[in-house]
Order: structure tokens, then C-alpha cells, then sequence
């Protein structure tokens, strides 16, 4: 082939090469790396960390896709580690970093086999073999649990346990098992019809649980009752009052005649809005514009509650729990738009304050106000709220729950070593060491409590002879049955980290090349993102933010 005595140039020399064993430990550096950055988080003792975003904003989390979201990664093997964890984020709502743990920590054998030649493709073969074994494993220790309120409650405060204050835990556990029944239809669970609400300033003790929505509006009119039974309700996406160009035309007006005239006309097209209102039947209306408040009041005199500026948001729920159609010309507006409830109430105090939109009729919808000094407090409590409702979601879901502390990682790393000696061969090491990764996790949950390791695994180990849930019990270090002490997680959070975690070791491992085009053939590539990253390479930024 080599016909003129030229070496033939397969690869564009304007591209970076780098092959073979040096590209997989760098891309296992780089997954370690990930790993390393959320390890001391794990677990209810783990540490939180402090993220600044460019703005100077502070959240302080110990959540691992929060972590990873906001930190920006940008060397592809490193990438493919938050993409596990993005996939927990998305399939179960937790379980984050113990996916990225166990991933990094699957390199990190693998590398070691590799040292001791063992070849790729032997690592990979046992890594596949050993996934689908521990999701069978992890399968059989499952106990049943979705209509169980107990072990709802219990799989939701697991869940959270180390990330609010502790004292509000079993509050906002209740309140996620309350709202996820609540919102339960033929076995499925649509988080959106759960709103979340936010009252800076309040107290987070009375963060609450309420059937229906709330708004954060009350009437205009302060006299107004503040209740109505069975509100016909008008959702208008229109401003209900004179057009602003209106009044800068210039208007020929020389007498005081013309002006009472044009300010009667000015006030028929106002009344004439409001009538359109009370000829469909409603007595409440929602207005996401501006609203004149002679229009208010000549509704409110008429016993119609109305409010403006409504948020395109409260809109929406409005419109979803209501089963009303929001309308842009108030023309149109006829009974089949409105929408309706049992209780519209109002929490009012002056001008300020909520309505409560109680036994709505359209699509089952509930709310939790959560309340906090400062929006920290708050954020934090939401972060904690949504993690509860998604793991309370899975749950009610598939009906299956694992005991946690690290129990069930114990159990089915045991039941892979004794599957691991069936299979023999090469693979069998491969198989170990996928155990071991497992094992990562409560060695990690008990290195973030202080304890000693080796003496906790030892423990745990001895105490599965006899107790397939014993787990770590994190301020004593003794092994104890986790069902008992009411520490579950969701079966689909541990199949899923199994899964997801192996998928992309073995994705790294397959790897030996790697070309990299050179930024100056790719224009879309910004300055900004040639900022160097892991291993003083530049990569693409992928912009992680949700
Ligand atoms: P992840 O992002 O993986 O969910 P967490 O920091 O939430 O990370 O830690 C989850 C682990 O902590 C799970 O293995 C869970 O079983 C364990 N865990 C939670 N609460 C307790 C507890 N009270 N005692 C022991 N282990 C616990
Ligand atoms: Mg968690």
C-alpha cells in the first residue's frame, strides 16, 4: 500500500492522539478524581461543601448532584462519571454519590487488574457478568413496601437524613408521604402536581401540607369575604385595563364636557370587561396582568373575588388543578373556560397574603409551604423536600425497598464473591473486585462517621452470617438489623446505581484512543471554554447546569 515510499497519514495531524494505556489511566484519574470530590459527603454523617458560584452566590450541600451540577467538569472520562450520577438524579432522585463512589472505585480495581495483566476486556466481561448478578441479588433482598406509610415515611427520612437540620426530618418526611398519596393515581406519581411553595420569613416548623394551591395573592378589595364556597373561577391572560397607548394619544379635549365624556367612555370599556366576567358565571378571577381597580371594584361589589398579576406559574397550576382554560380575549370568555374548587379561602393580612385554593376539580393537585428565616433555610429544606417526594415517588411506585447503612451492598457483595468462585477463569477476579467497589459504600459511610473502617466491614461481614440487614449503625459502629431501625432505600435506587455505575466503567474501559480535534478547526468552540482542565487538557465545556 505503501506505494511511493510516503508513510500514509491516517490521522489529520491537526489532531491530538493519545492511545493505549496512557489514555485509560488518564480517564481513570479523572473518574477517580470525580469520585474523590463527593466521597466525604456520603452518608448521614458526611461533610457538606461549600459551592460559589461566579456570582458570589453560596449554597452549602452535601448532595452530590448538586456538587456536580454546579461544578462545571469538563475531561470527557470525568463527564461520563456525572452523567451516572445525573441518571440517579433523574431515574430515582438519590442515591448520587454513592453511584459516584462506586463508579470511581470500579476504575480504580480495574486499574489495578490491569497493573497485574489482566486485559480490558477480561475486566469488562466480569464487571457485566457481576451487574446483572447484583441486580438479581439486590432484587431478593427487596422487601415490599408501597402502600406501607411507615416504610414510606422511613424510606424519605433515610433519604434526607444528614442534609436538613435533623430536627425537621420527620416533619418534612410526613409531609412528602402525605403529598406523594395525595397525588397518587393508579399506582403512578406525577411530581408536578405536588407545588411547592416558599414563605420567606416564616418559621420551618409550620412548613406545611395543603390540599388544593395557594396563591400568593389575595382580593383587591380588602373588605371582601374571605371565603367562597364552590368558586366559579375565570383564568384571564389579558390585561383588564384601558391600553396604556390610549392614554398618550393626544385627544382634542377643550371643554370639562369632553373630559367627563371621555372619562365616561374610558370607564364603559372598563365595565364592559367585567360584564363579560360576570356573564360567564365566575366569581373569581385570576388575572396573570394588570388590572384597573375600578374593574375590582365593580366585580368585588358584585361578590366576585378578584386579583392581578398573577404569576404565569400560578397560571398554569391554575389552570391544571382548576381544569380552567386561561383565555387571552375576554370575549371568549363562557362557562365551558372556567374552572372550579371546592373552598377558595384567604389567609390575609392587609394587603398581603395567600389564597387557598381547597378540593380543586381538575387534575388532583396539593402543596407544601415550606417556611424558613432566610432563603438558605429555605433552599435547603427544598433541596431536602425534593429528594423525600422523588425516593417517597419510587417507592409508592415499585413497591420495593432495601435495607440501607450499607447492608444490602454487604449482603450482595458476599453472595458475588461465592458467584464469583462458580464462574472461575479470569473473570472471576474481575467479579471480586466489583464486590469490592460495592463495599465501598459502607466502608465510605463509616470512614465520614469517623469510624475505623477495617473494624466495620469486618463486623458487618461476620454480623451477614446470621442477618442479611445488617447495616452500620453510624454513632455506635455496631452492625444492626436497618429494617428494624427503620433505614431503607428504594430498590430502584441501588438497581439503578448498579447499573448506571457499571454501564460507564465499562465504557471508560473501553477506550484506548483518543483523538482530540484541535479548537482552531471547530469555530463554535468559545474563548471561554478553552480553559485548561484535568490533566492540563482543554475539553469542549459542556454546560452542565439543568
Ligand atoms: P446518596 O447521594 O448516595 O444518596 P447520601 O449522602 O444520601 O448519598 O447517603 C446515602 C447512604 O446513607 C445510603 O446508603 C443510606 O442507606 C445511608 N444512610 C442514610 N441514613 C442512615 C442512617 N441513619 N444510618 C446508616 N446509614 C444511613
Ligand atoms: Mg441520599
Amino acid at each position: 500500500m505503501d506505494k511511493g515510499g510516503q508513510p500514509i497519514i491516517i490521522v489529520d495531524p491537526r489532531k491530538e492522539q493519545t492511545k493505549g494505556k496512557e489514555v485509560l489511566s488518564m480517564n481513570i484519574a479523572a473518574a477517580k478524581a470525580v469520585a474523590s470530590i463527593v466521597k466525604s459527603t456520603l452518608g448521614p454523617r458526611g461533610m457538606d461543601k461549600m459551592l460559589i458560584n461566579p456570582i458570589g452566590d453560596i449554597t452549602i450541600t452535601n448532595d452530590g448532584a448538586t456538587i456536580l451540577h454546579d461544578m462545571s467538569i469538563e475531561h470527557p472520562a470525568a463527564k461520563m462519571v456525572v452523567e451516572v450520577a445525573q441518571s440517579l438524579e433523574s431515574s430515582a432522585g438519590d442515591g448520587t454519590t454513592s453511584a459516584v463512589v462506586f463508579t470511581g472505585t470500579l476504575l480504580e480495581k480495574a486499574e489495578n487488574l490491569i497493573d497485574n495483566g489482566v486485559h480490558p476486556t477480561v475486566i469488562i466481561k466480569g464487571y457485566r457478568l457481576a451487574a446483572e448478578k447484583a441486580v438479581e441479588i439486590f432484587e431478593s433482598l427487596a422487601v415490599s413496601a408501597g402502600e406501607d406509610e411507615k416504610i414510606l415515611f422511613e424510606a424519605a427520612r433515610t433519604s434526607i437524613t444528614g442534609k436538613a437540620s435533623e430536627k425537621y426530618n420527620s416533619l418534612i418526611s410526613k409531609l412528602c408521604v402525605d403529598a406523594v398519596l395525595a397525588v397518587r393515581e393508579r399506582g403512578k406519581v406525577d411530581l408536578k402536581n405536588v407545588i411547592i411553595a416558599k414563605d420567606i420569613g416564616g418559621k420551618t416548623e409550620d412548613t406545611e401540607f395543603v390540599e388544593g394551591i395557594i396563591i400568593d395573592k389575595v382580593s383587591l378589595e380588602k373588605e371582601f369575604p374571605l371565603q367562597i364556597q364552590h368558586p366559579n373561577i375565570a383564568l384571564i391572560d389579558a390585561p383588564m385595563e384601558t391600553a396604556k397607548t390610549a392614554n398618550k394619544a393626544k385627544l382634542q379635549i377643550s371643554t370639562v364636557g369632553e373630559i367627563e365624556d371621555f372619562v365616561k367612555q374610558e370607564d364603559a370599556a372598563l365595565f364592559e370587561m367585567a360584564d363579560y366576567i360576570i356573564r360567564a358565571g365566575a366569581n373569581a378571577v385570576f388575572c396573570s396582568k394588570g388590572m384597573d381597580d375600578k374593574v375590582a371594584s365593580y366585580l368585588q361589589n358584585r361578590g366576585i373575588y378578584a386579583t392581578r398579576r398573577v404569576k404565569n406559574e400560578d397560571m398554569q397550576h391554575l389552570a391544571d388543578a382548576t381544569g380552567g382554560r386561561p383565555v387571552r380575549n375576554i370575549k371568549e370568555l363562557t362557562e365551558k373556560e372556567l374552572g372550579h374548587a371546592g373552598l377558595l379561602e384567604q389567609d390575609r393580612d392587609g394587603d398581603q397574603g395567600k389564597t387557598y385554593l381547597r378540593d380543586c376539580k381538575g387534575a388532583k393537585s396539593v402543596s407544601i409551604v415550606i417556611r424558613g428565616g432566610t432563603e438558605h433555610v429555605v433552599d435547603n429544606v427544598e433541596r431536602a423536600i425534593d429528594d423525600a417526594l422523588r425516593v417517597v415517588k419510587c417507592v409508592v411506585e415499585d413497591g420495593k425497598v432495601v435495607a440501607g447503612g450499607g447492608a444490602s451492598e454487604i449482603e450482595v457483595a458476599l453472595e458475588l464473591r461465592s458467584y464469583a468462585s462458580s464462574i472461575g477463569g479470569r473473570e472471576q477476579t474481575a467479579i471480586r473486585a466489583f464486590a469490592d467497589a460495592l463495599e465501598e459504600i459502607p466502608r465510605t459511610i463509616a470512614r465520614n462517621a469517623g469510624l475505623d473502617t477495617i473494624d466495620s466491614i469486618v463486623n458487618l461481614r461476620a454480623k451477614h452470617t446470621e442477618n442479611k440487614n445488617a447495616g452500620l449503625n453510624v454513632y455506635t459502629g455496631a452492625a444492626e438489623d436497618m429494617l428494624e431501625k427503620g433505614v431503607v432505600d428504594p430498590l430502584r435506587v441501588k438497581v439503578n446505581s448498579v447499573k448506571a455505575g457499571s454501564e460507564a466503567a465499562v465504557m471508560v474501559l473501553r477506550v484506548d484512543d483518543m483523538l482530540r480535534a484541535q479548537h482552531s478547526g471547530m469555530p463554535d468552540i468559545k474563548p471561554e471554554h478553552m480553559a485548561s482542565t484535568y490533566d492540563g487538557m482543554s475539553a469542549p465545556a459542556l454546560n452542565m447546569r439543568r
